[in-house]
């Protein structure tokens, strides 16, 4: 199977970043929250709109989809993800972040201190370059601009309210998904890797009915603290016991909250933990044991009302195709030689896989690098990598605008399927 080679769409390098670093300096300075990308998304659509491309805005709240038909072909979804967090920038860039937002919790500052300013700008850069260069490829590009990544529940609120009807009127059928985000290797190197890539987590409310009584009574209760603490026990057998060896799982009850008084016997206890899990099987298989667990726990304590069981903050696994993976793979080794490798397997989450879920797509997710190369060599000779390199997240997180803002890697790994016009994937 012959790809096109990059080199041609990427002769337009140079004039898009004339105006994309500038576009990531204001992206940078102007952080949104998680749900409130407003100025980001409007910006976003503008610049999509001069590019040329189908727009459609408030997908899911502030989400941006942009369609570019451009003949046969192969259909492909880009995603990127719009939304920063509520941290204080430590960095001194000139166009650090002094943004403040106002939320239920009071004003807090905003940065984005995990990239996603990054990936909105690359994105925008490929549109920018296959859209200057419709000769060089065939098919069909999707551009998907994602709300909320950081609680979880962006692409699930964009496929809520239409994604696929959306994307499939407007452009047909889909091939694949592709997606990226930098992370705190060296600028100019990409990564990904077959199979498991991001860790899924799940947060759980648990609440306990027992029956509250004085404490020198205790025939009078159902004591819900004794009853807590023999869940958090037996929890402890779930991965033990239950996930096969060489399976990675967490289980972490993280808190664990009964009574006020040392005399008085509480009606209730709250359990709040979290489940960290590397495919959808083993997640499912922890999740229903912890129900499991704790419904017989409180049928054995004769509970006067079942558990209740709330959970929050989830994030599904990220598991990529391996065929997806190899051919992405492949045009990075072609094109950028020994600056591509293997990603190691992170233990981050990300909903970027509820998007190709909800589309029935085979998927891959690859690392950028962010880190100034001569401050990694530096850390690296001085044995300091992880002590000295800002990750995401940090305060001081601080991606070098060249080559962290490659626009490369996603048009080499979109003109995977785009530069084969009459294959099939
Ligand atoms: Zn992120």
């Amino acid at each position: 199977m012959s790809t096109a080679s990059p080199t041609a769409v990427l002769t337009g390098l140079s004039q898009v970043r004339a105006w994309q670093e500038e576009f990531y300096r204001d992206l940078h300075a102007h952080p949104e929250l998680s749900h409130a990308e407003h100025r980001t998304a409007a910006n976003v659509a503008v610049r999509l709109r001069e590019l040329g491309a189908e727009v459609h805005e408030g997908v899911g709240g502030t989400g941006v989809v942009a369609i570019v038909r451009n003949g046969e072909g192969a259909g492909v979804l880009l995603r990127a993800d719009m939304d920063a967090l509520p941290v204080r920038e430590a960095t001194s860039l000139p166009y650090a972040s002094t943004e403040v937002a106002t939320t239920d919790d009071g004003d807090v500052p905003v940065m984005h201190s995990c990239g996603h300013d990054v990936h909105v700008a690359c994105l925008l850069g490929a549109v920018a370059l296959l859209t200057a260069a419709p000769q060089e490829w065939s098919g069909t590009l999707v551009a998907v601009f994602q709300p909320a990544e950081e609680t979880g529940d962006g692409a699930a609120g964009m496929v809520e309210d239409g994604l696929v009807d959306l994307v499939t009127t407007a452009a047909g059928e889909l091939d694949v998904a592709l997606c990226q985000h930098v992370l705190p290797l060296p600028a100019g190197t990409v990564g990904t890797r077959s199979g498991a890539v991001l860790s899924a987590a799940d947060s759980m409310r648990i609440t306990l009915h027992g029956r509250g009584a004085h404490g020198s009574m205790p025939q009078a209760a159902v004591d819900p603290v004794v009853l807590a603490a023999s869940i958090v026990l037996r929890l402890q057998t779930v991965v033990a016991r239950e996930v096969a060896p060489g399976e990675p799982a967490v289980l972490t009850v993280g808190s664990l909250q009964a009574g006020t008084k040392s005399n008085v016997i509480p009606d209730h206890a709250t359990l709040a933990l979290n489940v960290r899990s590397y495919s959808e099987q083993t997640r499912t298989t922890v999740l229903e044991a912890i129900k499991r667990i704790v419904t017989a726990e409180c049928a054995a304590s004769g509970t006067p009302a079942p558990p209740e069981f709330e959970l929050f903050d989830r994030f599904p696994s990220t598991e990529n195709d391996p065929i997806v993976t190899e051919r992405v793979s492949t045009a990075f080794a072609e094109h950028f030689g020994e600056r591509a490798g293997e990603l190691a397997l992170q233990s981050a989450s990300e909903d970027f896989s509820d998007l190709p879920r909800a589309f029935g797509l085979p998927y891959t997710y690859w690392g950028i690098g962010g880190v100034d190369p001569d401050a990694w060599r530096t850390a690296e000779a001085a044995g300091r990598i992880d002590s000295d390199i800002p990750v995401n997240r940090s305060a001081h997180f601080t991606p070098v605008i060249q080559p962290a803002l490659d626009i490369e890697a996603l048009v080499v790994a979109a003109l995977a399927w785009l530069g084969t016009p009459t294959s099939t994937p």
